[in-house]
């Protein structure tokens, strides 16, 4: 599919007047019709709640569009649970998935009321040593091991991944919370990143289906609802094609009549908790070209770096980028495309056929609303830059500041030095 930005060259020059760049740039409009479709996607099912996963895009006024199509909060760390506290979404609207979780954050989350996710089945003591009384809504991560598997071959290796129960600790774990009086049961896992297919889901939940069945009959834990949670991937490159969530649903549903309806457990609430899906296409990140480096190679240099796109450096991840007010030039000079890190790997783009780029051409990299802004880091001293909300209306609001030094600075301010820093 044509990658297209969001904002044109005029657009751009306009911005960039009160907001220089690099920033992040996301598209209400975009969020809105694809929150409104992962909810008529999973209308069949009365229970249905998406749990955005707060760590892909952990901006509160992002967080509180999504709400208004009712998703909740997927938070796996203290100041997640903060941040939608103060967005407003709490007590089981929160999902706290996280793992090797320190036990004030268990104890926050008992306090927003959150739905407590174990990742081990060690946490159970845990988790009722720091609580006191263990929460009567729980739920455990599954994590079967080997390899998942599809149609079109292995999608993801559980077997290598540090979390969830295995099969035998889920039976045992079951029966132990039951014991210790938790009423209402949930299934979680997440068994494949970045799956570009309409299948993961539905494959994914027959297997957590057939297990909530047996889990019921054996422990007779009472399972309210099954959590697919992340995972459903977007399209980093031109040749892919979308998921379709309708058609996910449609399949997610096919299963379900299949396995859950004959077992009598036809009041099961699906959970997911999408960050990738929910966010990823409708971000984009704007940079502009500053330098042209001939050497062994045609360079590119950019105002942005790996501090504000860190997946290109860390998984050698593909995002496509357009030079604005060149969209249909002929893509005839071979790239590379970089940051200004002290870091060989801080290039947004190899080897990458694009127009003639000339200093002070905007570029915008594609799909970088999820796992983009909120990846980065301060390596190098470098600051990380501003988000900006593009509003139906065409309007761009400042969601969130770009770093200043004093922010760099301000936990040296327990030191003398700190008065003589020059701000
Ligand atoms: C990262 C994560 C997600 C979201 O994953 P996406 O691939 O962005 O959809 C959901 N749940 C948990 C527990 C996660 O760690």
């Amino acid at each position: 599919m044509k990658k297209i930005p969001f904002v044109t060259k005029e657009k751009v020059q306009e911005i960039v007047k009160t907001y220089p760049t690099p920033f992040h740039l996301y598209d209400e409009k975009k969020i809105r019709e694809n929150a409104k479709a992962v909810k008529e996607a999973f209308a069949w099912n009365p229970g249905f709640k998406e749990y955005f996963a707060v760590k892909a895009t952990p901006n509160p006024y992002l967080m509180q569009i999504l709400h208004e199509y009712g998703c909740g909060c997927d938070c796996s760390s203290l100041t997640e649970l903060m941040l939608s506290e103060a967005a407003g979404i709490t007590g089981n609207e929160i999902m706290f998935s996280s793992n090797d979780t320190p036990a004030e954050e268990y104890e926050y989350a008992a306090k927003l009321g959150a739905i407590i996710n174990l990742d081990d089945i060690t946490h159970i003591e845990f988790v009722e040593k720091i609580l006191g009384k263990l929460p009567e809504t729980m739920s455990c991560r599954y994590n079967p091991g080997g390899v998942f598997q599809m149609s079109n071959g292995i999608m993801d290796n559980p077997g290598d991944s540090k979390y969830g129960f295995t099969t035998g600790q889920m039976f045992e774990g079951y029966r132990i919370l039951k014991e210790k009086g938790v009423k209402n049961f949930g299934i979680h896992a997440f068994l494949a990143s970045n799956t570009v297919s309409n299948e993961y889901y539905p494959v994914l939940a027959k297997e957590l289906f057939e297990l909530a069945v047996k889990l019921e009959k054996e422990t007779g834990a009472d399972i309210k609802f099954i959590n697919l949670s992340g995972g459903v991937g977007i399209p980093y490159t031109p040749d892919q094609e979308p998921n379709d969530i309708k058609v996910i649903g449609e399949g997610v549903r096919k299963v379900y009549e299949e396995v859950l309806l004959p077992a009598g457990m036809g009041d099961v609430a699906i959970y997911t908790e999408m960050g990738r899906f929910m966010m990823g296409p409708y971000g984009q990140l704007v940079t502009k070209a500053i330098h042209e480096k001939h050497t062994h190679k045609e360079y590119i240099g950019v105002d942005a770096c790996a501090v504000n796109l860190m997946r290109p450096a860390m998984y050698g991840a593909y995002h496509h980028i357009t030079v604005l007010g060149k969209e249909e030039a002929a893509c005839d000079h071979k790239y590379d495309v970089v940051g200004s890190l002290c870091e060989n790997n801080d290039k947004f783009a190899i080897d990458r056929m694009l127009p003639e780029i000339e200093k002070g051409d905007y570029l915008v990299i594609h799909d970088t609303g999820a796992h983009g802004y909120a990846m980065g880091y301060n390596y190098n001293g470098k600051l990380k830059s501003a988000e900006l909300l593009l509003k139906e209306n065409g309007s761009i609001e400042l969601i969130r500041r770009a770093e200043t030094p004093k922010d760099y600075f301000a936990t040296l301010d327990c030191l003398p030095v700190y008065s003589k820093i020059k701000f």
